[in-house]
């Protein structure tokens, strides 16, 4: 399988009919980019900014932080990375972001909320970042934006940011990197339309996404079982949100794990995604499938899966579509 895999890392991500797919890695720490660019990834398509702020009392400066995205964006040599500012709070903790516990964690002060009340803290972050994108192609994406308001007081304070760093004559990229927002909140899905006005791309978290329309804690073992991003609410989500992109032309990732089973793929594909983040280790299998899979197929499988309304028969016609020859 090593020389199978070593194959498929210098081909593309393409159907049978000849569409292409971006796949990129999603990652946690700087260690693990060797496995991103061995995995053939063509980017990163999410970098979990929290290993800066874990296991520590203080917080890094916006020196540190540079340094090491920096390290990050050179290693990958030209290919994208999409940084996500401190997505701190909920399952992710962080003592030294100072994110209060409070009656409902995954609820409460977190990712862009908190960025938005300590806006030194974002404004650090924004700076490491926005001068790491000096040396290499990033993104920028926002977690948990529940509204139109929270992406547009984001872009204030990068703006501010940008300001600043031009008075003080450090090199910026020009144009600054895109501005994006995580749709992982089922009310963002559905206000899709409006908030693709202010993003300049998206990203479809669906562990989120499944955890608050299911209201299922994606972290509770005894409810594991009922987790599921094959209900018709995640899908419809998942498709308005596409649909919306689609409609403003900016682009739209899946990076949640759904992005990383290959049992999802062509129904992804079918929904009208077109990019997929994953952990490393799951690129070469998804992008076997998707070389063996047809768009008018994965088409037609999302428009059949789209009339039914149950999660169980979902789950049947999605398995039935990957065991047949496709
Ligand atoms: C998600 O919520 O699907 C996601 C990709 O972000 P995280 O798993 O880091 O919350
Ligand atoms: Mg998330």
């Amino acid at each position: 399988t090593r020389r199978l895999l070593g194959r498929l890392r210098d081909v593309p991500a393409v159907t049978t009919d000849g569409l292409r797919i971006s796949l990129q890695a999603n990652m946690e720490l700087p260690a693990e980019v060797g496995a991103v660019l061995e995995s053939g990834a063509e980017g990163i398509g999410l970098l979990r900014s929290e290993f800066l702020y874990m296991n520590r009392d203080d917080v890094p400066s916006e020196d540190e932080q540079y340094r090491v995205l920096r390290d990050v964006v050179e290693r990958m040599d030209g290919r994208t990375v999409t940084v996500r500012t401190f997505d701190a709070g909920g399952d992710k903790l962080a003592p030294a972001l100072g994110c209060a516990i409070g009656p409902n964690p995954a609820l409460g002060l977190r990712a862009i909320r908190l960025g938005l009340a300590r806006q030194d803290l974002l404004e650090a972050q924004l700076a490491a970042i926005l001068r790491a994108a000096a040396h290499g192609p990033v993104r920028i994406l926002i977690p948990m934006v529940a509204t139109v308001g929270e992406l547009r007081a984001t872009r204030e304070v990068m703006n501010r940011v940008v300001r600043r760093l031009r008075a003080a004559q450090v090199p910026l990229p020009d144009p600054l990197p895109p501005l994006g927002a995580m749709i992982e909140i089922p009310g963002a899905a559905l206000a899709a339309d409006a908030i693709s006005w202010h993003a300049d791309f998206f990203s479809i978290g669906t562990n989120d996404l499944t955890q608050y329309t299911l209201a299922i804690d994606r972290s509770d073992e005894a409810v594991a079982h009922l987790f599921n991003p094959l209900h018709p609410a995640v899908l419809r989500l998942i498709q308005f949100t596409a649909q919306a992109a689609a409609r403003a032309r900016i682009p739209v990732c899946v990076c949640g794990e759904m992005a990383g089973d290959p049992r999802f793929s062509a129904l992804l594909m079918g929904l009208g995604i077109r990019e997929l983040s994953m952990t490393a280790s799951n690129v070469p299998v998804i992008k076997a499938r998707i070389r063996t899979t047809g768009m008018a197929a994965a088409a037609e499988l999302a428009r059949e899966v789209m009339e039914l309304n149950d999660g169980g028969r979902i789950a049947q016609l999605v398995d039935r579509f990957n065991s047949a020859g496709r």
